[in-house]
């Protein structure tokens, strides 16, 4: 079975290959970054994959199972997804799963920036917090992995890095946006990154690479 795999660099060191069911550029950049020269990821794009995979449920953890799952029964890899929202308290955790698709199919961020700012416009209570699911599946089997970071919705967007709803996410103890923060920065403490951390933490015991 492909897409968890060790590849030597040299005759001691191992690199990890690990194949993400995504074609979100920026979700790649910042999750290879993160896993350093040690991995090595691979898109989609690497079985010709383009388009949107399936997300069908209402639970991101759900259409995170489902999006790895449909790469492994489609392609026969091991891989993993990611799926993520933003939860508004004032908005009732909206747009939480529906993220992507908030003002629209067409998955405009720009729009779906707008839309938020209008629906907070007054809004005292601007607690918020962002949500990665990521599901591994090894062999038919899935393990999913969850990391949130609590902040608050700015007034207007700031900082331009980033993607998605970053210029209008301040996590808590800063008072920045995700979108003035490096990707190093913005991976010391995402959601992403700390749904990451817990895969990570797994494949190490699970010793998948031995
Ligand atoms: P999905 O996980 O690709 O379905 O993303 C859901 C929505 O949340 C999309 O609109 C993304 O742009 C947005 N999103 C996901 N992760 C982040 C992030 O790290 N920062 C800002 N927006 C994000």
């Amino acid at each position: 079975m492909e897409g968890l795999d060790p590849t030597t660099r040299n005759s001691t060191q191992k690199i990890m290959q690990l194949l993400f069911a995504s074609t979100n550029q920026h979700k790649l950049q910042e999750i290879q970054k993160k896993l350093g020269a040690d991995y090595q990821l691979a898109d989609l794009s690497t079985v010709y994959f383009r388009g949107d995979l399936p997300e069908t449920h209402d639970t991101l953890v759900e259409n995170a199972k489902e999006k790895a799952m449909f790469v492994y029964e489609h392609y026969g890899r091991n891989c993993f997804a990611d799926d993520s929202g933003l939860m508004i308290t004032a908005l009732n955790g909206a747009p939480g799963v529906y993220s992507a698709r908030y003002a629209g199919n067409e998955k405009n961020d720009e729009k779906n920036i707008d839309k938020v700012l209008a629906e907070m416009k007054g809004v005292e209570d601007r607690s918020a917090k962002f949500v990665t699911v990521i599901a591994l599946v090894l062999d038919y089997t899935v393990y999913t992995f969850e990391g949130e970071v609590h902040g608050r919705i700015l007034e207007k967007r700031r900082g331009t890095n980033g993607f998605g709803y970053d210029p209008i996410f301040e996590p808590e103890g800063y008072n920045v946006s995700f979108a003035e923060l490096s990707l190093e920065e913005k991976n010391q403490l995402s959601h992403r990154s700390r749904a990451i951390d817990k895969m990570l933490t797994f494949l190490e015991q699970f010793n998948v690479f031995d």
